[in-house]
């Protein structure tokens, strides 16, 4: 109350009516919802006030709060959040948008132009709209967040589709963006980066055209300390994909042989990606790290030199696949587990079983579409948060 700018008289009429409201019970749910403690009294949710506010923070407060008054003409059940006066990224368009069928809000956030098509075609004859890919946003959110939460995270924004004109890859926050993005300092940038920490943040990149999400591979809310392994398994044109499933198998083994417990995905394009969940300990940072992924690529290749390298050189790549070590770095980002892909066919990087890394992987088959169902009844990294190793025994092992 006392951060709402009342007056004194506004303070006099309020108290009595919210006295006789009164409850024991916390009215407050979900993530970040205010506790009891020493001072704090709970009322029932049933007076509504008109507040002017700045914006949301990180949290889901609003910032920069003014209490305008009681409004009796408004229920309480019909109160919904709503967005920030300042945030142009928001803000509703001045035309009513088209609305599709329930709607054009997700997750509290307004979704504009909710039916122009991102993909032409999903795999099944059908575009995806906007409003379609917050929804998918919604529906892939707790599964995909902890493993982007507390990471920069760069986006791959096509406000007007795959097809459109523009299509950019920001890394850091810009101007009249949504407030429900984090900003985070990183050393040696004085330009913030951005960072998706809650649900409602994947509705506002929607809303903001964002088609891919490419976090760093850091620790969560540790941005200068490595937290996993992603190797980019990179197939020469016309390469046929079992060569990249026979890849990605021989590389779990040789990590598992060092210890440490790997994860595979779709890429939503070309290639797999093996992702490795690890403790980097006090004396690994990203060089050491950087250098272990190396020497277990270079290692690969070495073993067998007609079918895999880890240079570049696209010349001597015909037949081969690259092991990119590369994305293994400080700011290196690879695209997320779920994210869609701004690609043709709507496809997504599909977390996997080793069970399901075998002829017959389809990647074009986990698209916006088909993802969300699938992912529900998957088994795909649900060890994952128990896969996390040590990486000093690695490189001991290594060395
Ligand atoms: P594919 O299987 O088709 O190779 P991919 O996601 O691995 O899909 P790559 O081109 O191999 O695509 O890139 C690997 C990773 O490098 C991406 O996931 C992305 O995070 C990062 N990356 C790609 N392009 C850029 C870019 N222009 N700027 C910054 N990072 C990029
Ligand atoms: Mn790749």
């Amino acid at each position: 109350v006392h951060h709402c700018g009342y007056n004194g008289e506004d303070g006099k009429l309020l108290l009595p009516r919210l006295k006789q409201m009164a409850a024991r019970e916390n009215p407050f749910g979900g993530r970040n919802a205010p506790r009891r403690a020493a001072g704090v009294h709970w009322v029932k949710p049933e007076l509504v006030a008109e507040i002017e506010f700045a914006g949301w923070t990180g949290d889901g407060n609003v910032r920069q709060a003014a209490f305008k008054g009681l409004r009796a003409d408004k229920p309480a059940a019909e109160v919904e959040a709503e967005t920030p006066k300042t945030d142009k990224a928001l803000a509703m368009p001045k035309k009513a948008p088209k609305t599709a069928p329930g709607g054009s809000v997700v997750m509290n956030q307004p979704i504009s132009n909710p039916d122009k098509p991102l993909w032409p075609d999903a795999g099944d004859g059908e575009p995806v709209t906007k409003l379609e890919l917050a929804r998918y946003y919604q529906a892939v959110a707790d599964w995909m967040l902890p493993h982007i939460q507390g990471r920069p995270c760069s986006l791959v924004r096509a406000p007007d589709g795959i097809t459109g004109a523009q299509r950019f890859f920001q890394r850091h926050a810009g101007a009249g963006q949504s407030t429900l993005f984090t900003q985070v300092k990183i050393s040696g940038d004085r330009k913030p980066y951005l960072q998706i920490d809650r649900p409602e943040a994947l509705a506002a990149a929607a809303q903001a055209g964002v088609l891919e999400l490419h976090p760093w591979n850091c620790a969560p809310g540790k941005p200068d300390v490595p937290g996993r392994f992603v190797f980019d398994l990179d197939p020469s044109p016309g390469l046929d994909f079992m060569a990249v499933i026979a890849a990605a198998k021989e590389l779990k083994d040789r990590l598992e042989q060092l210890g440490l417990v790997p994860f595979a995905k779709t890429t939503g394009g070309k290639g797999l990606h093996v992702v490795v969940p690890f403790y980097a300990g006090r004396s690994i940072g990203w060089p050491e790290a950087k250098a272990i992924a190396r020497a277990i690529c270079a290692r690969m290749a070495a073993d067998s030199p007609d079918k895999y390298l880890i240079n570049m050189s696209k010349a001597k790549r015909a037949g081969k696949i690259f092991l990119d070590y590369l994305r293994n770095d400080r700011m290196a980002t690879a695209v997320a587990p779920l994210s869609p892909r701004a690609r043709e066919g709507a496809t997504v990087s599909m977390p996997l079983t080793w069970a399901q890394v075998k002829k017959g992987l389809d990647p074009k088959s986990f698209t916006i579409r088909t993802a969300p169902g699938l992912i529900g009844k998957s088994a795909a990294w649900k060890d994952y948060d128990d896969g996390e190793r040590p990486l000093m025994p690695v490189l001991k092992k290594l060395a």
